[in-house]
């Protein structure tokens, strides 16, 4: 059977190209088919592959800061990305009508991330504290460059800022659905940093029992004072490093 030039080309450039991407597909990583991120070293000294950015927003979230999320401040490994994503998820449910804030995370290929002295392997990231304003209702901590994003609020020992008070409920609530959530992916939180001060406020919701005995809240006092956000570190293995 005589088949034309040009057929003959055109399927000599198709099968090579099939036997190309099989080749790929077996021999990449499979890391890089289902897009999972890769974590190195610990979250003090450490880097990440494929890291992924987390959405600018949700039904019951916002991200801090667009300019901070655009400039590619909030990228994570892709298994804190789908625990962070199932606990806002469960929360719509048993916590409706509250509102979260996430913060900073991490760059995309993670490393030194100022001024923070962790958030390197994409394990980390900050949650700015749920608030309630005078009438009890669930708003957003206000974050803007005036106020460092929100990171220079301070607030006072009544747990009160700029007219707004801690919700510690919704606080308690969210290290519950994150917890879950990581046990649900076979993973779980390593540890807390909340204020030590403010922890007691936590601890007297109905989730206090079940955050003392499954969460480790940071005793110390941190280097920079956790009072309007509190930062969770995910326990996830790394191919390389401890995976903290
Ligand atoms: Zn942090």
């Amino acid at each position: 059977m005589h088949i034309p030039t040009g057929h003959r080309c055109f399927a000599t450039v198709f099968l090579f190209t099939m036997v190309f991407l099989c080749c790929w597909l077996l021999l990449t990583p499979s890391a890089v088919v289902a897009g999972a991120s890769r974590c190195h070293g610990t979250t003090a000294d450490g880097s990440l592959d494929y890291g992924v950015r987390l959405p600018r927003s949700g039904p019951n979230f916002s991200s801090y800061s667009d300019l901070a999320w655009l400039a590619g401040r909030t990228y994570v490994h892709s298994e804190v990305r789908a625990i962070v994503l199932a606990a806002y998820q469960a929360l719509r449910h048993s916590q409706p009508g509250k509102v979260y804030v996430l913060g900073e995370t991490g760059w995309k290929h993670g490393g030194r991330f100022r001024p923070h002295k962790t958030h390197q392997n994409g394990l980390s990231v900050d949650f700015m504290t749920p608030v309630v304003d005078a009438n009890g209702q669930s708003v957003p901590l206000p974050t803007s460059v005036f106020n460092r994003f929100g990171y220079a609020i301070e607030f006072d020992a009544d747990s009160r800022a700029l007219g707004l008070t801690i919700d510690y409920a919704a606080l308690g609530a969210h290290l519950v659905a994150l917890d879950r959530a990581a046990q649900a992916r076979g993973h779980g939180l390593w540890r807390v940093i909340f204020d030590p001060q403010l922890q007691a406020g936590l601890l007297q919701t109905e989730y206090g029992p079940y955050i003392q005995r499954h969460i480790t809240l940071s005793k110390r006092r941190a280097w920079v004072r956790h009072d309007e956000h509190y930062h969770v570190d995910f326990a996830i293995p790394c191919p390389t490093g401890a995976g903290r």
